[in-house]
């Protein structure tokens, strides 16, 4: 049922204690993302709108509440992509910005570029603030898009009535990881993919994700008929049997079907799907 959002808040071994609250801000983050769908339309204002929820609420692994590298510093990846251009912007290893989201959408949007990394991304991130193009508020926070209220790896999809797809996924990476260390989060087709049919969205070992194209992978299986909550437990079962780790996916489809499959603990999930009464939250524990 159209339109859809539905986020994720990352999987991995949750500590029993943490699992509703992971739930409790990836359905707020649904909420805000589908609220702003319905006042503007746009599926990237939605996408971008809802990560940006989870990336200003603290206790996700992402902006705010991102963990620290091995020197104890923030570095982070994001990835925004508009399935029906088949566009995407990407930005990786960041220091000293709570919100790369929307700097990857300025990078798809005002660049001729597609990715920028580690300190040239900041400076990317000084012209879009200079320019206008998001306003950041006290403390280095990027207020969402006109939504009516608010704030491991988090990701959405978004699609509207009319089938349009956006695709993203931020996050602080795995726990001490190595400084200049990029995982899958910001890597077009391994961390998140989209494009006019189907979009997914990943999150686990990056190393091990980039190794299988994972959310390719999986958007091919809906492509070639398989059903997205099928393709997601293909995905999956695939990716443990090539590498061994631990890893959890979203999809959808352009006619508002989903798909979630993990085999790690768990992974707070939240989807909405035709009206905002519709929510469900799920913490996906691995079957
Ligand atoms: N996929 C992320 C990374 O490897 C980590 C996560 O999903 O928790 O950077």
């Amino acid at each position: 049922m159209l339109p859809l959002i539905v986020a994720h808040g990352g999987a991995g071994d949750w500590k029993d204690e943490r699992i509703p609250i992971g739930v409790k801000y990836v359905a707020e983050a649904a909420r805000v993302g589908f609220r702003v769908l319905k006042k503007s339309s746009s599926v990237l204002d939605a996408a971008e709108a809802c990560t940006l929820f989870m990336e200003n609420c603290g206790e996700l692994n992402a902006g705010k509440g991102a963990r620290p590298n091995q020197d104890g510093i923030i570095e982070l990846d994001a990835m925004i992509i508009d399935g029906s251009r088949l566009d995407f912007g990407s930005v990786a290893a960041i220091t000293g910005i709570q919100n790369p989201i929307s700097l990857a959408r300025y990078i798809m949007e005002k660049t001729e570029h597609k990715f920028f990394a580690g300190p040239n991304a900041k400076r990317v991130y000084d012209e879009m603030i200079a320019q206008g193009y998001r306003r950041e508020e006290e403390g280095g926070a990027i207020g969402p898009l006109g939504a009516a209220e608010g704030a491991d790896t988090i990701g959405c999809i978004v699609v509207d009535s009319k089938g349009r797809i956006a695709v993203t996924s931020s996050t602080g990476g795995i726990s001490k990881k190595r400084p200049g260390r990029i995982g899958d989060s910001p890597v077009m087709g391994s961390g998140a993919y989209a494009n006019s049919l189907c979009g997914a969205t990943a999150t686990g070992y990056g190393e091990h994700i980039m190794r299988v194209v994972l959310c390719r992978m999986v958007t091919l299986y809906v492509e070639e008929g398989t059903d997205p909550m099928s393709a997601a437990r293909k995905g999956i079962e695939m990716f443990q049997k090539k590498t061994g780790s631990e890893a959890g996916v979203i999809v959808a489809d352009a006619g508002g079907n989903i798909g979630y499959a993990t085999n790690a603990k768990a992974m707070p999930v939240a989807f909405i799907q035709g009206k905002l009464r519709s929510m469900t939250t799920l913490d996906c524990l691995r079957e």
